[in-house]
C-alpha cells in the first residue's frame, strides 16, 4: 500500500481564521483509495517551510499532496517552494498562461500581470489543468531512495477546487501509477450514555488487532467504536469487518444505539413513529440544543419549548413536561434541564410516556462546554430507551 503525507498550506490555517477542511477531506479519499495516509502537516505561507517539510516528506511518503499557495500573489509560495525543494527552477509555460487568460475570458474579467506568476511551475512538473479555477495545479515525479518513483501533487486551497482536481485527476492518476488494488472500509458504531473507559475496559483487547483496527473517538455523552479494515475488494474489507463487528455489538449490547451515519434522534424518533407517539419537549438551560436535534424531523415531533434559564428543581421541569405533554396533546414529553454550577453541574431528566414516568438526576463533572451536548445526548438516549 502507499504510504502519502498532506501538507496544507496558508497562513489564514495559522492564525485560526479558516478551519482546514482539505486534509480531511483528502485523508478519507486516500483512505477509501487504498493509500495510507501517515502524516498531515498545516503550515504557513513560508518557501523555505514548505520546500522543508517537502523534501523530508519525500523521504518516507510515496506521495504528498499539498493544497493552497497557488495564488498569483507574492505570498503564494508553492510553486517555488516545490522548485526548491527539488533543487530546480521554476519555468514559465505558455500553455498555461493560454489556459488562465482563458479561465478570466470565461468569467468575463482580465487577468493582471500578477496572474503570470500562475503559468509558472517547477522544472520537470507536468501541469494539471484547472477547469473550475484560474490556479493550474501540478504534478511532480522523484526518485525513492528505496527504489519507485514518488509523486508530489500541488492542488489549489480553495476546497471547490480541490475537490475537482482530486476526483477527476489526481486519484484517477494515482491509481494507474501506484496500481493501488487495496480499499479500507470504516465501520463506525455508536453508544450513547456510557463512557469511554468503560466500552474501553470491554473492547481493549480488540484494539490490539492489525486488521481489522478497532478504535475509540469519545464525543461528549457518545463514543464510537471504529472498525476500519483493509483489503483487495470492498467485499473482502466488510468480510473481515463483519465478525468484529459482532463480538463488539455482543459486549456492548445496548449501549449502542446505531451505526455509521445514523444518529441517535434518529433511532429514537423512529422508534416513536413505530409506535405512533407523538413528542413535545421543554429544554432549560440549553439555548435551543436539544429541539434543533429533533427539527429536521417531522411527523413525530410536535412542537416544544425552550426556557432560557434552567428549572429550578426536578419537580418545576416534570411541572413543565406534563403541562406541555398535555396542551400539546402528546403520547410523550421529554424535559431537559441544565443547571449551571459554578463547581459541579446538574442535569435534570423527565420522560412521561403512556406507559410510565422516569425522572433523573445526573450530576456532570467534565468540561463545562461539554455539559450541554451530555444533557442533549442523555435525553434523546431516554426516548431511545422508551421500552426499558
Ligand atoms: P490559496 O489556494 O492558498 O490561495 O487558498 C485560497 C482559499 O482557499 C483560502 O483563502 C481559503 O479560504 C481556502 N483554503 C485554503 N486552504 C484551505 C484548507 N486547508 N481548508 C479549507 N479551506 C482552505
Ligand atoms: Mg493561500
Amino acid at each position: 500500500m502507499p504510504t502519502a503525507e498532506i501538507i496544507t498550506i496558508g497562513t489564514e490555517l495559522m492564525l485560526g481564521d479558516i478551519l482546514d477542511t482539505n486534509a480531511p477531506y483528502i485523508a478519507r479519499k486516500l483512505r477509501e483509495a487504498g493509500v495510507d495516509v501517515q502524516r498531515t502537516w498545516s503550515i504557513g505561507d513560508f518557501t523555505d517551510e514548505i520546500a522543508n517539510a517537502i523534501r523530508e516528506a519525500t523521504q518516507r511518503a510515496d506521495i504528498i499532496l499539498t493544497t493552497g499557495g497557488l495564488g498569483p500573489t507574492v505570498d503564494d509560495p508553492t510553486r517555488e517552494a516545490v522548485a526548491r525543494a527539488f533543487g530546480v527552477p521554476t519555468e514559465y509555460r505558455e500553455e498555461l498562461w493560454q489556459q488562465v487568460v482563458d479561465r478570466f475570458v470565461f468569467f468575463d474579467r482580465y487577468p493582471t500581470e500578477n496572474n503570470r506568476k500562475q503559468a509558472y511551475v517547477p522544472r520537470g512538473a507536468v501541469a494539471i489543468e484547472n477547469p473550475v479555477g484560474t490556479a493550474p495545479a501540478f504534478l511532480m515525479e522523484f526518485g525513492r531512495a528505496e527504489g519507485g518513483k514518488g509523486v508530489v501533487i500541488a492542488l489549489p486551497g480553495v476546497p471547490r477546487e480541490m475537490e475537482h482536481l482530486l476526483e477527476n485527476e489526481v486519484l484517477p492518476d494515482l491509481h494507474h501509477r501506484f496500481a493501488l488494488d487495496r480499499v479500507t472500509v470504516v465501520r463506525v458504531l455508536h453508544t450513547a450514555g456510557v463512557g469511554e473507559s468503560q466500552i474501553d475496559e470491554k473492547v481493549g483487547d480488540l484494539e490490539a488487532m492489525k486488521n481489522p483496527i478497532v478504535g475509540l473517538a469519545a464525543h461528549a455523552g457518545q463514543v464510537d467504536v471504529r472498525i476500519a479494515a483493509t483489503a483487495q475488494s470492498e467485499t473482502q474489507a466488510r468480510q473481515l469487518i463483519a465478525p468484529v463487528e459482532a463480538e463488539v455489538r455482543e459486549r456492548l449490547g445496548n449501549w449502542i444505539y446505531g451505526a455509521d451515519h445514523e444518529t441517535l434522534e434518529d433511532i429514537a424518533l423512529h422508534l416513536l413513529k413505530s409506535k405512533d407517539w407523538h413528542l413535545t419537549a421543554v429544554e432549560g438551560g440549553l439555548e435551543g440544543k436539544l429541539l434543533r436535534r429533533f427539527a429536521t424531523q417531522n411527523g413525530v415531533f410536535l412542537s416544544g419549548e425552550v426556557h432560557p434559564s434552567p428549572f429550578t428543581s426536578l419537580e418545576t421541569l416534570h411541572q413543565a413536561t406534563s403541562f406541555y405533554r398535555q396542551t400539546r396533546q402528546a403520547e410523550v414529553g421529554l424535559g431537559v434541564s441544565l443547571q449551571a454550577g459554578q463547581e459541579k453541574r446538574d442535569i435534570f431528566l423527565v420522560l412521561i410516556t403512556p406507559v410510565g414516568e422516569k425522572t433523573l438526576r445526573v450530576p456532570f463533572g467534565g468540561p463545562p462546554q461539554l455539559a450541554a451536548r451530555r444533557a442533549v445526548n442523555l435525553g434523546i438516549d431516554l426516548l431511545r430507551k422508551i421500552d426499558r
